[in-house]
């Protein structure tokens, strides 16, 4: 990692600097890193925005240390369906050896660019739903939905403590949303990726059982060989899926089923043939997979390797859920609409992990909710950097202009729909 030159008041000090990228970097320093996120820090940075916004600012405590914070800004029809920008606070830990720059040090390069975990997912676009509403309210807009600007903790340790207790609270109900806007994924091309549903996140730890002996000897039946009749019978499908991902040229990874072996444990000594060992599967299912016949499949494959061997879930999604892209519906018509006037391209796709979206759309199938990534509309191809694996961890980078004021999509979209979407 390269020394920063007082990389934390960079900055403050350029007076060329746009406040709305001072105040990204600002956020980008918090450092709401899992597994211990400073989350005081970022809740009171929230309310000072609300108060600078002259917005109400609602915290629930879903449980001990979890705040959601609601920003709104009320409509001149507030009885009609609100509309949801909703963002997370939390980014996922960092391997600072991979990293060039302190990753929160927000360093901000010749060109730009802005190097912090955070800054693709999701910081940048909290910022933007912030300064879109601060421009509009500046000009003297007014809308007749009201807008909600929620900013939820632990989306990246599976929103547990965050957006799945929420949506079950009466202050979610209370919101009365009709249309959501959440993350999406960067489109490295000049195409918007809309995902209007997400893939099942399906955890299953198969545990087999067999004839225990010396290491010597040729025992019978031994949980090592059902174990291996269980890894191909998974990877085999795994092999298969991979296959129709890569020869049927309209399909992406949300519309097949991914599955991966994680972990493999057994055995205590060289010398000696184990009773037991288990693997763990990461499998996530498209919505368009009949769950019943997938599920017969995997008993079908553990029955199939031989006596004792029993699987579990870990963690079993059901919900398929997905947001109508139909031309009739409203919503739908007005989104893609406005979208195609900005002459935005759009791609719609099936989100091929899991983000708090699924607990929004599984609460209410009323409620129509797209994710999607904010690029900058001049130059849209924004790289995208997965935060999840070291290699990629390199930096994150968002690029300054993405959050300047009154150049987002946002910023357009807001004030056009889906305002005068018929739906009530
Ligand atoms: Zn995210």
């Amino acid at each position: 990692m390269l020394p920063e030159k007082d990389p934390r008041k960079q900055g403050e000090k350029d007076p060329k600097e746009d406040p709305s990228v001072t105040l990204f970097r600002e956020y980008l320093r918090i450092k709401t890193v899992q597994p211990e996120p400073d989350y005081d820090t970022a809740v009171k940075f929230l309310e000072r925005i609300a108060s600078e916004l002259d917005l109400p600012c609602q915290k629930v405590e879903v449980c001990p240390g979890r705040v959601i914070t609601i920003l709104t800004w009320k409509g001149t029809k507030p009885q009609l369906r609100s509309i949801l920008l909703n963002s997370h606070t939390d980014v996922v830990p960092v391997f600072e050896e991979f990293w060039h720059h302190d990753p929160f040090a927000a360093f901000k390069d010749s060109e730009g660019n802005i190097f912090a975990r955070g800054a693709q997912d999701m910081k940048c676009v909290s910022i933007q739903y912030i300064e879109a509403i601060r421009r509009l309210k500046a000009e003297g807009r007014r809308f007749p939905r009201t807008i909600h600007m929620s900013f939820v903790p632990d989306e990246e340790i599976g929103g547990y403590k965050g957006m799945q207790m929420f949506v079950k609270r009466p202050e979610f109900a209370t919101l009365n949303v009709g249309f959501a806007l959440d993350e999406g994924l960067a489109n490295p091309t000049d195409t918007f990726t809309v995902f209007y549903g997400e893939k099942c996140p399906w955890w299953i730890k198969v545990k087999v059982e067999g004839n225990p002996g010396h290491g010597s000897r040729f025992i019978e039946n031994t949980a090592a060989e059902k174990m291996h009749r269980v890894i191909t019978s998974f990877l085999e499908f795994r092999e298969r899926e991979k296959q129709r991902l890569k020869s049927e040229k309209h399909l992406t990874l949300g519309d097949v089923t991914s599955l991966n072996l994680t972990m493999l444990n057994g055995g205590i000594s060289f010398n000696v043939v184990p009773s037991e060992m288990s693997a763990a599967f990461d499998i996530r299912i498209p919505p368009t997979v009949d769950l019943k016949a997938f599920e017969e499949q995997v008993t079908a494959w553990c029955r199939a390797a031989g006596e004792g061997v029993t699987y579990e879930f870990h963690q079993k999604y059901t919900d398929q859920s997905m947001t109508s892209t139909e031309e009739s519906d409203p919503w739908w018509k007005a989104f893609s609409t406005t979208c195609r006037n900005m002459n935005m391209k759009l791609k719609c796709e099936i989100f091929p992990a899991a983000t708090d979206s699924r607990y929004i759309r599984a609460v209410s199938t009323s409620i129509s909710l797209f994710a999607y990534f904010l690029n900058y509309l001049p130059c849209r191809c924004t790289p995208y950097f997965s935060s999840c694996f070291p290699e990629a961890s390199l930096s994150e980078k968002a690029h300054s202009f993405l959050c300047i004021a009154g150049r987002s999509p946002g910023d357009w979209l807001l004030p056009h729909e889906p305002h005068s979407c018929a739906a009530a």
